[in-house]
């Protein structure tokens, strides 16, 4: 059987229970489930609002477009983020009209406040920061840069479903912050996300803008007995971005399971350490940042020849991924190519190791020899 990066686990008896009243009812679309899975999301991470949005790529777009439209920010003006994630990072700030810094990372593959604060100018108006494979990394420090220059603090969260910090939820703190339910993520249903705003009034506005500008969803406009108040109001040109009761009714019962699917994770993650332990100088995982309890979304080693690691590990139907590879790199971002060579340097060395709830303690075991095998292989050839 061939082992794969990431394989989605459904409770289906179960998600198919919640759809199944979705469908009895007539109700599939805004309002309802999706309004249940709000209040669910509030009550478990403890944020003060979560609007439910059908993926955290438009999550992020209202969020850095309501910052704009709000704060004047004009077109030029700049957002630092991170060339280590994925691509929806930083599409979200073009899409705005704004431009991408790009700071380096450091040995969490986060952001690492010193090449941030390195390229803070007048024109830096927010960080976006991406907590990899689930890991906080520096991000406390970023918190305290965002507050000595005034910026603001968008976090992508999508791979941080679960993660905490001293304790607490990550990002609370942060101007807002974004979670992503796409079917690989931690909390799968099949596209969906949850946009969490500090503030009650941008809240608010990402509930019109996500519906097109209309401002009134559709279940107050109807009550139980079918009286139809059909008149709104459209007070901006809005997105069809929210989300609806089907993904809303995978995702609540996902939610029940998150913690215990969590605890596997970590379960699997203790293994790959336990076994590539004795080989540290030759497989180097990515540390977790102290106080960090991470949602363990991803495994990531880096090694000194990760191309034949991973051409090794196909060759035994092993799948691993990279993430990412620097998004500099790409065509569209190449004017920041070279501005952040550790983030260049690691997307040359990383890789993601199988990590999902199907795998069993045997998976883990085979993975961890074939990769030790391979890099002795490899370190003997450069010697
Ligand atoms: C998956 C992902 C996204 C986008 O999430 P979608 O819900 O698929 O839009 C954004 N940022 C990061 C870091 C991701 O991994």
């Amino acid at each position: 059987m061939p082992i794969q990066l990431f394989v989605p686990t459904f409770r289906v008896d179960e998600c198919l229970q919640e759809i199944r009243e979705c469908l009895d009812k007539g109700w599939t679309g805004l309002g309802y489930k999706t309004v249940e899975f709000e209040e669910k999301w509030k009550a478990f991470t403890g944020m003060s609002h979560a609007h439910f949005v059908n993926s955290a790529t438009v999550g992020l777009h209202l969020a850095v477009k309501i910052f704009k439209d709000e704060l004047g920010w004009k077109d030029d003006d700049e957002i630092i983020s991170t060339p280590i994630t994925f691509i929806s990072t930083n599409h979200v700030i073009t899409y705005e009209k704004l431009k991408v810094i790009f700071a380096d990372v450091d040995e969490s593959l986060c952001l690492d406040p010193i090449d941030v604060e390195e390229k803070i100018t007048d024109k830096t108006k927010a960080i976006i920061y991406v907590g990899i494979g689930g890991n906080s990394g520096k991000y406390k420090e970023i918190e305290m840069l965002r507050n000595k220059y005034n910026l603001k603090l968008i976090l992508d969260a999508a791979h941080m479903v679960g993660t905490k910090l001293d304790g607490e939820n990550i990002g609370m703190e942060a101007d807002a912050t974004v979670y992503s339910f796409q079917a690989v993520k931690n909390l799968p249903t099949a596209d969906s996300g949850m946009l969490c705003f500090k503030d009650e009034k941008r809240d608010q506005i990402a509930r019109k803008l996500s519906w097109l500008g209309i401002n009134k969803d559709t279940y107050l406009r109807s009550n139980e007995n079918g009286d139809y108040r059909w008149k709104y109001n459209v007070e901006y040109i809005g997105y069809k971005y929210h989300g609806n009761s089907i993904m809303a009714s995978i995702g609540l019962v996902q939610l029940k399971y998150l913690e215990e699917d969590n605890k596997y994770r970590k379960q699997i993650a203790s293994w790959y350490d336990e076994g590539f332990r004795p080989y540290k100088n030759l497989i180097r995982s990515i540390p977790i940042a102290k106080g960090c309890e991470s949602s363990r979304h991803l495994y990531i080693i880096e090694v000194d020849e990760r191309d034949a690691l991973m051409k090794t590990l196909n060759d035994h139907e092993i799948y691993p991924g990279v993430h990412y590879i620097d998004n500099t790199t790409y065509s569209m971002y190449s004017y920041a190519a070279g501005s952040c060579p550790k983030a260049n340097y690691m997307s040359e060395h990383i890789l993601s190791l199988p990590l999902h709830l199907r795998l069993t303690k045997q998976d883990v075991d085979k993975v961890v020899e074939i990769v030790i095998k391979s890099v002795q292989v490899g370190g003997k050839q450069g010697t």
